[in-house]
């Protein structure tokens, strides 16, 4: 190297190899693409997901590591990693639908994913029937011959309604219809649709999996490599790869998903059991609760409940407004699934396009607040909760 110029050798920087040993946690590799030695090796490496590393937007050392970490979780046979959560449900109703095809989702469903299966219907002559998330009748009476998938999430916000994953998974096999289920608020923790018949789990990473509400990403599993190589070539023409170090950071909050779940799980019975007994509060949602609808099929699908509830507020709208203004330690902010509590009045923020009526329709109320209870300890956090009801 040394008769090359000062400049030249400045850019090609030595990377010292790695030989009897190896790192204890998954580096970063920051690079945007990747050395062949042989032609052919370069070519081939392009066509398909599995062959060497080759360009960031293929995916990246860092990034199949978390693929490989949440397939395994998952019970999938492999995963492709998004820069979001949005990312992550658009490669997958991107690329397997298309102009004409019948798509059946749940009633109940993320306001972001509902917003973008309108413009799809909108845009693309994409028709949609939406059934109850636990009425597998209601999903074999919806299909029709151009019927190619069927979505669904294992629990829904802002009320916690449990899909009945097992029967709704079965419905759509019977008919040959792709099942989809976005696992984002309970967690492979929790759920594993997978094992229920689900062909394609998708999560908000953004979520529980990251879990410090300081990085942004999606996945989607697949129980099959055909429909896995179907959504990972069109993933990469529409660019919704993620980021090696997003990938990272995820990667390092994953590896406590089980003991933050655990407490997630413990602060959130505790929180709604008090919450359903204080005289400021005329419903609680949470399904690990006997009042709530899903009561039964949660305890057969859930080992426990998840970390978001709902609850509403006697006084209404400006009850809610109330508490929203009063609470200190729990933080009014979107997002959920991260180790600090999250607040939310659905009414006047994530719902506000809603009419009275459409918000009741979605069993939102003008006094229903959305906790997303974090790690901190259950007693301050119920001193903060009690004082912001009075
Ligand atoms: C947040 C969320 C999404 C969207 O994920 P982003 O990471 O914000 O793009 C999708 N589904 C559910 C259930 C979510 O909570």
């Amino acid at each position: 190297m040394s008769e090359l110029h000062p400049e030249t050798r400045a850019v090609h920087l030595p990377q010292p190899p790695i030989e009897g040993s190896r790192p204890i946690a998954v580096p970063i590799y920051q690079t945007s693409g990747f050395v062949f030695d042989d032609p052919a090796v370069m070519a081939d490496a392009m066509g398909r997901p599995d062959g060497p590393f080759v360009y960031g937007r293929y995916t990246n050392p860092t990034v199949r590591s978390l693929e490989t970490a949440i397939a395994d979780l998952e019970g999938g046979v492999a995963a492709v990693a998004t820069g979001s959560g949005m990312g992550a449900i658009n490669a997958v109703l991107l690329g397997l639908l298309q102009p004409g095809d019948h798509l059946i989702a749940q009633r109940a469903l993320y306001g972001g994913t509902a917003a973008m299966i309108k413009e799809l219907a909108g845009r693309f002559g994409i028709t949609v029937d939406y059934v109850p998330e636990d009425d597998p009748a209601a999903l074999r009476d919806a299909v029709r011959p151009e019927t190619r998938l069927v979505y669904l999430e294992t629990i829904a916000n802002p009320i916690a309604q449990v899909a009945d994953l097992p029967g709704m998974c079965a419905a759509a096999r019977e008919a040959g219809i792709v099942s989809v289920v976005d696992n984002t608020f309970a967690s492979p923790v929790l759920c594993r649709p997978i094992e229920h018949g689900a062909d394609i789990v998708v999560h908000s990473t953004t979520k529980y999996l990251s879990g410090h509400t300081d990085v942004l990403g999606g996945i989607a599993v697949f129980a099959g490599d055909e429909l896995y190589r179907k959504v990972w070539h069109f993933a990469i023409e529409l660019g919704v790869t993620a980021d090696p170090f997003a990938s990272w950071l995820t990667l390092r909050g994953l590896q406590t998903l089980g003991l933050r779940m655990e407490r997630h799980c413990s602060n959130a019975r505790l929180i709604a059991t008090r919450l359903s007994g204080h005289p400021a509060v005329s419903a609680v949602h949470w399904p690990g609760l006997p009042s709530h609808p899903s009561y039964e099929l949660a305890g057969k699908l859930l080992p426990d409940f998840g970390g978001v509830f709902s609850f509403d507020l006697a006084g209404g709208r400006a009850a809610g407004e109330r508490f929203m203004a009063a609470v200190r330690l729990a933080l009014l902010a979107p997002s959920l699934g991260g180790v600090e509590t999250l607040v939310l009045h659905p009414a006047t923020t994530s719902h506000r396009s809603l009419s009275v009526e459409e918000l009741a329709r979605h069993g939102i109320g003008e006094g229903t607040v959305r906790v997303a209870v974090g790690i901190e300890h259950p007693e301050d956090l119920w001193a903060d909760i009690e004082q912001a009801l009075t």
